[in-house]
């Protein structure tokens, strides 16, 4: 790899300081069979040495590659020799495709060996004067200043693409992945480095979709909605994996006394990159994914678990409600599922409460019929969620095993002033009366609205204005706390 453009090669002294911590990361991966404890002290240690290094001197320790500091100096040097000669650079993204399936399958030391050797191949498809950077975990980015056509930038991704075709070989294991390459040019896609890399990044999602190993050129047509719907399903994935998801409660209190009959469990994601995105936007896009059926269990088990915990910190009993995708309800062996955790958790089925819209029943109803029977039949209770935003059909209400009736926020909303919506929702509620059914409003956010739904005679309520979706602590608080507790909104929680 030539470094044309780019500043002054490293000291021989950081050089040779690298490669002995990176024959001690070899060396510690074999002590830590031996010794996994005295292994941890020192990769700590060692950690620390490497990280101090790396920003000394902008290398990836692993496989030796210019990290992401160093190759964005690169880059900005790139542009700005481009801008005096008036010559086009080419920044190449390279995903790895089923890099997490080897880490997980054969373990973090053959995904480590994978990278070392897929930075070999990549640096053997690139040109004279072109840098190959590791960009972070399983990316990579490439370089290609001072370059005529298109033309050039496709065969080198060809060559990546037929390079990875042959296997690799770590130590007697043979693994297979494919590269994602996307492909965006200066001054033609965007003018900044930042701005490049952006339109490379969306490139390479394009040719993630594509499966398997393919490249794809940033094109100004890529749809900006498509762009960041693709981002956003692959982002969740690798979200997943990290751990960005976490769980917030909201009260749910009974209308004739105040007192907090149950909570509701609801998903969070924080992502380093985009910050908080709400639930309505990732959802739809996990259940179109599949990913949905993963996360939906782990809600259930989390939300038993922290269900479990507050009652073993002396919490009063308390109902934890859980919403269901579509997807979920569909997957064969629910109940069994629900089973499992619960007993995991000895938590009892009716302290569980599962909320589905009308929407996920339509497609299949009789479906939905056994299903929903089979887990009330365990003793789990289930509430239609949404109440009046779907089809409505009144005779799922009296077909359906459903115990509770949530009637969606927007009438609420709506019902202050307006006679017609509160005739509505006073119709609502007498026919879920009439059905033996419980009636929870949703989204009551004012005094008024609390008040108004007290004189309906609706049963429970939820809402800003009895408390914002919170942290597990506040909600602990909440329930152990003195008896008058200020509203804690989500952004104040610890
Ligand atoms: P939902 O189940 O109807 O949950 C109630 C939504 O209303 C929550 O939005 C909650 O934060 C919001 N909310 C509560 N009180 C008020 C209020 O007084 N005013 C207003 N304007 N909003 C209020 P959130 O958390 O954004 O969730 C949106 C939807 O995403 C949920 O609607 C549910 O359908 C879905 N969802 C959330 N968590 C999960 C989950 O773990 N699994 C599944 N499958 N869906 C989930
Ligand atoms: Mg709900
Ligand atoms: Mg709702």
């Amino acid at each position: 790899m030539s470094r044309a453009g780019v500043p002054e090669p490293l000291p021989a002294a950081l050089v040779d300081l690298l490669a002995r911590v990176s024959a001690a990361y070899d060396e510690m991966d074999r002590e830590r069979r031996r010794n996994d404890r005295a292994t941890t002290l020192m990769s700590d240690e060692l950690t620390d040495l490497n990280s101090a290094l790396q920003h000394q001197v902008g290398r990836d320790s692993l496989t030796g590659l210019p990290n992401r500091s160093l190759f964005m100096e690169w880059l900005r040097n790139g542009l700005s020799v481009a801008e005096r000669t008036g010559q086009a650079v080419m920044l190449l993204f390279v995903d790895l495709n089923d890099f997490k399936q080897v880490n997980d399958t054969l373990g973090h030391h053959f995904g480590d060996l994978l990278l070392k050797e897929v930075a070999t191949r990549l640096e053997a498809c690139i040109r004279t004067g072109d840098t190959v950077a590791r960009f972070g975990g399983d990316e990579f980015t490439i370089m290609m200043p001072a370059i005529g056509d298109l033309q050039q930038a496709a065969g080198v991704a060809e060559r990546i693409i037929a390079a990875f075709s042959h296997r690799f070989m770590l130590e007697n294991n043979e693994v297979a992945v494919s590269p994602a390459i996307g492909i965006a040019s200066y001054p033609s896609d965007a003018t900044t480095c930042d701005a490049l890399l952006v339109a490379a990044d969306a490139a390479m999602y394009r040719a993630k979709d594509s499966g398997g190993g393919a490249y794809h050129f940033y094109t100004a047509s890529m749809d900006a909605e498509a762009h960041e719907r693709t981002v956003l399903k692959h982002r969740l994935a690798k979200a997943w994996t990290k751990g960005e998801f976490f769980l917030v409660y909201q009260p749910k209190v009974l209308l004739n006394c105040g007192s907090i009959s149950g909570v509701e469990a609801l998903l969070r994601w924080n992502s380093p990159e985009l910050g908080a995105v709400p639930p309505s936007r990732f959802i739809p896009m996990m259940e179109e994914s599949g990913l949905i059926v993963e996360v939906g269990e782990w809600v259930l088990d989390e939300s038993c678990r922290q269900s479990r915990a507050w009652s073993e910190a002396g919490a009063p009993p308390l109902r934890i409600a859980v919403n269901l995708s579509a997807r979920q309800l569909r997957q064969p062996g629910l109940p069994g599922t629900v089973c499992d955790i619960l007993a995991r958790h000895g938590v009892a089925p009716d302290a569980v409460e599962l909320e589905i819209t009308e929407s996920m029943i339509i497609r299949d109803p009789e479906y939905a019929i056994s299903v929903l029977n089979e887990l009330r039949d365990m003793g789990i209770r289930i509430a239609m969620d949404d109440f009046g935003t779907g089809y409505s059909s009144l005779s799922y209400l009296s077909r359906f095993p459903f115990d509770s009736i949530k009637i969606d926020q927007s009438f609420i909303h709506a019902m202050t002033g307006n006679d017609d919506v509160t005739a509505i929702v006073n119709a609502i509620i007498g026919m879920g009366h009439a059905l033996k059914r419980r009636v929870v409003a949703e989204g009551v956010e004012t005094e008024a609205q609390r008040t108004m739904l007290g004189e309906l005679k609706a049963d429970e309520v939820q809402g800003f204005a009895i408390g914002r979706p919170m942290s597990p602590d506040c909600l602990a608080f909440l329930l152990m706390g003195p008896a008058a507790v200020p509203l804690i909104a989500e952004t104040d929680c610890p």
